[in-house]
């Protein structure tokens, strides 16, 4: 079915009882020409592309868990294409147009919002460095506005001009930048990617793979072995786990970044703001919850919960860039476990292994990602060459000393 205004007044005629399931519930194959290991958004998206792009006929997605439960569902939902470097912006820029046409070529309503990100500076080393990155933004057509205190003041009055440890200089402005419904997106492809014949195979943790002569046959499960032509991995925080599987040691290091929400309030943020002087980021949900996050908890982990040392730094931050949010009730928080790389960037690459391929190393910018990944991550498995925007986004980068460093931190995950 397609979805539409009058589909919608059908149903309302009808009582809704026409609404069939999203995506089919399909048993696994005995083998498939494509496997892509993971039902979050580059997974799925992988799927869509490899069947719309690439006219791939027999894909599947295997998901340990159930669509849209990893870090697809748990992010705070912010798209943007705002990076500095070469290996990077132009990637970003084409998730940006991506996202720009992801309901209409979906058939699904993402909730992508363009409300605009500020970037806040507190410092004029920051404002000299934003002004560069802007100036790198609007090379790839991004584009990018520089902002006095005075031009911040008059979006955002709230914020804490006058008191502030840090007071604010001005900002970066990016307008294209925004959110997206974060579960929205993972069903909005898991439905794309159904209707074109791609098998999403829930509940199927991949236990190991079947490597023979240096190439990969297939992969074991928990329903058992499915054989696959071409295999590619994109789980995110598992990374490290799923590939060891193969045998593989990768550049990755999975941390917690939690999120959080506050109750329901009448519209008082419009766009997306960072804070310059800590890790904190801001936007309201259609719903009226101010969601908001900061840093990682700085060490190593699995577990999709955070601790409190993190929680207090997140809203000491809140409260020393909009103090306002004192009054605020926090609601609900949780966490996800990210796949934060060496270097801050991702890997889309074969792996050295014959048929298998991965994708990871999103650390926890992953979701602004995800139609460029998914596209990507496609182009790479269908043709074996890596999309002319993803060409930097190699395992060996780290040996032949071509990092894509953004933030210039080195090899301290914990800090990108
Ligand atoms: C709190 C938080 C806030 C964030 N905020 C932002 C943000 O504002 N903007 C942004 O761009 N990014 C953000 N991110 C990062 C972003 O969410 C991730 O980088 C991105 O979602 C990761 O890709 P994914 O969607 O494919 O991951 P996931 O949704 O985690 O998908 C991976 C899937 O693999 C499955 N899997 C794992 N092991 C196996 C196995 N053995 N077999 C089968 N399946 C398996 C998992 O169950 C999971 O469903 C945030 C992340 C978190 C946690």
């Amino acid at each position: 079915m397609r979805y539409s205004a009058l589909a919608i007044l059908r149903q309302v005629l009808n009582g809704h009882r026409g609404w069939g399931p999203a995506w089919r519930d399909p048993e696994p194959q005995s083998d498939y020409d494509f496997i892509v290991i993971g039902g979050g958004g580059h997974g799925l998206a992988t799927a869509y592309y490899l069947a719309k792009e690439h006219n791939a006929a027999r894909v599947a997605v295997l998901e340990k868990g159930w669509i849209g439960g990893g870090n697809v569902g748990r992010n705070t939902t912010i798209i943007r294409a705002n990076y500095l470097l070469d290996g990077n912006q132009p990637f970003y820029e084409l998730s940006l147009k991506l996202w720009e046409n992801l309901e209409q070529d979906l058939n699904y309503n993402a909730m992508v919002s363009q409300r605009g990100i500020l970037n806040l500076c507190h410092t004029d080393a920051q404002r000299d460095a934003y002004r560069r990155r802007g100036n790198a933004m609007m090379f790839t057509g991004s584009g990018a506005e520089l902002l006095d205190a005075d031009g911040v003041r008059a979006m955002y009055p709230f914020l804490n001009f006058d008191d502030a440890r840090y007071p604010i200089l001005g900002g970066l402005l990016h307008r294209r930048g925004g959110t997206a419904r974060h579960d929205g997106v993972a069903w909005g492809y898991a439905r794309a990617a159904d209707q074109r014949g791609v098998d999403i195979i829930q509940n199927c943790e991949v236990t190991g793979f079947r490597i023979e002569n240096g190439k990969v046959k297939g992969v074991e499960t928990t329903r058992g072995y499915i054989g696959a032509k071409k295999v590619g991995v994109a789980v995110a925080g598992s990374s490290g786990r799923v590939m060891a599987h193969a045998g593989l040691r990768l550049p990755i290091e999975s941390h917690v970044l939690q999120a959080f929400v506050s109750e329901g309030l009448k519209p008082v943020l419009d766009g997306v703001i960072t804070y310059g002087a800590g890790h904190f980021y801001i936007s309201q949900s259609d719903k009226g919850g101010l969601v908001f996050g900061g840093d990682i908890d700085g060490y190593n982990t699995y577990a999709q919960r955070g601790n409190l040392p993190v929680v207090e730094d997140v809203v000491e931050g809140g409260m020393s860039l909009m103090p306002m949010i004192g009054r605020a009730r926090l609601l609900r928080m949780w966490g996800g476990v990210m796949d934060m790389s060496m270097d801050g960037s991702p890997f889309i690459d074969h792996t050295g292994i014959d048929g298998l391929y991965f994708n990871g190393g999103w650390c926890y910018g992953g979701f602004k990602a995800t139609p460029a990944s998914g596209f990507c991550f496609a182009h790479l498995m269908a043709t074996d060459r890596p999309h002319g925007v993803a060409t930097a986004y190699r395992l060996d980068r780290f040996r032949t000393g071509r990092m894509i460093d953004e933030r210039g931190a080195g090899a301290q995950p914990n800090l990108h």
